[in-house]
């Protein structure tokens, strides 16, 4: 059901859109040359002011919220946020476009500058770029082409950009959700300009379970460790175990869920860190460690899970291989902590937004979209758990392997078209526009 690509010229939208060719690039550029780095959180203030005036000046209805007291906000470094809502000409839905303001370190290896947001080729270079500024400027332009082709539109436009989304979102959508910003009577389609490619539906992402175990052994001398008893050892025993057992167990849980990449259609168990023993010094530290049996060892897990688990059943084969070792190893015991949870969560198929925005995509693509879900999660967690918002999706122009790299860019072509697919969605969802 695909419609032929030269159609294209034809649709006013589109020739709008068109138009809007360099401002989209220069949009795109003056939010990459504001570095909002995360952590610890840099510019976030900058950052909404700018796309207040924006938006403003676009005749939306602005609103800077500061998360106050969120994990890491402070008088230094405040969680700032912005929604800027436009109001169409009757009552009827409205559409979100959420995307995150914050980026993450430059790292090494870079030919460009990271905050430069150079052109270079029909692409624009920066940190940022591809996740998620160009999705936010993306989304900007097409609201604002669709604003001004269907101005008697009905229902309402709602961007925001929010903080924090690589560390959690705590301090962004997770906190605009608790405001009821996100609620199904004020916002009944929510779009995440996201980087998971122009042609690709995101659909949701898989669980979380991240658990810190400890093992506990007897501190005695070192020269002596048949005297103590080694948190270490017994540690080793539980990693021996996970090789032998729960590995194994965990790549033959497959999922329905279409998580691309394909490594990650079932569930994974990653070893976050380990520490047993004294604790580390600093590297300017100069002495020998002194010679101590570990009486404890910790273990930091992440633990991802699919549709088809439960949380309880996830919990329980970890717990259950823990008293295994403690019913066959001498003097084995454990403790076991519950860290952080994230339920995993699929938006259905026939919800609107997502037959809108595969039509869409079929109109300005030629050919119908893949449907993705995430391996790790994004804000749709707390849009899907606090706003309890079930039509959401992750749809933006960056492509995915490109996030959080050196020389990470973002395609001018593949922004365009991704502006006209939300426009095109914005058309249909926005009922009365014509
Ligand atoms: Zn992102």
């Amino acid at each position: 059901m695909t419609q032929p690509m030269q159609d294209q010229p034809a649709d006013p939208l589109f020739a709008e859109i068109d138009r809007r060719r360099d401002d989209l690039i220069a949009l795109t550029q003056d939010l990459i040359r504001i570095p909002t780095l995360n952590p610890p959180g840099r510019k976030y203030r900058e950052i909404c002011d700018y796309l207040d005036a924006r938006l403003a000046a676009s005749g939306f209805a602005t609103e800077l919220i500061r998360a106050h007291g969120s994990p890491g906000d402070s008088d230094q470094y405040p969680r700032w946020n912005i929604v800027a809502r436009h109001q169409g000409a009757g009552s009827g839905d409205c559409v979100h476009f959420n995307s995150h303001h914050d980026v993450v370190e430059v790292g090494n290896g870079w030919t460009f500058d990271p905050f430069g947001a150079e052109l270079h080729d029909g692409r624009i270079y920066g940190r940022g770029t591809c996740d998620m500024k160009g999705g936010l400027a993306t989304s900007i332009i097409a609201a604002e082409a669709f604003i001004a082709c269907h101005p008697d539109y009905r229902g309402a436009i709602e961007i925001s950009a929010t903080a924090d989304e690589e560390s959690g979102g705590f301090g962004g959508v997770a906190y605009l959700a608790e405001k009821g910003y996100f609620s199904p009577d004020r916002v009944q389609h929510v779009i995440i300009p996201e980087p998971l490619n122009k042609d690709r539906i995101c659909l949701g992402h898989r669980g979380v379970w991240w658990a810190e175990i400890e093992t506990k052994g007897r501190i005695a001398h070192g020269s002596m460790p048949f005297l103590g008893d080694c948190a270490v050892r017994h540690m080793g025993a539980v990693i021996a175990e996970m090789e032998a057992a729960l590995f194994p167990a965990l790549a033959l849980k497959r999922t329905d869920m279409p998580v691309v990449p394909d490594g990650a259609r079932q569930s994974t168990l990653n070893i976050n860190s380990i520490h047993g023993g004294e604790p580390v010094q600093e590297v300017s530290y100069t002495g020998l460690p002194s010679a101590c049996v570990p009486d404890r060892c910790r273990m930091v897990i992440d633990r991802r899970f699919l549709l088809e688990e439960k949380l309880p059943e996830v919990r329980g084969e970890l717990i259950g291989l823990l008293e295994g070792l403690k019913a066959s190893r001498a003097d084995f015991d454990y403790e076991i902590r519950d860290m952080h949870t994230v339920i995993p969560t699929m938006t259905d198929r026939e919800a609107p937004v997502v037959q809108t925005v595969a039509r869409a995509i079929s109109q300005v693509l030629g050919r119908g979209p893949d449907y993705v879900v995430s391996p790790g999660t994004y804000d749709q967690k707390h849009i899907d758990r606090i706003g309890r918002l079930k039509n959401c999706i992750a749809y933006g122009p960056g492509i995915l392997d490109l996030a959080h790299q050196p020389d990470e860019w973002v395609g001018v072509d593949d922004m365009m078209d991704s502006a006209k697919v939300m426009a095109l969605s914005m058309r249909e969802l926005l009922a009365g526009a014509e």
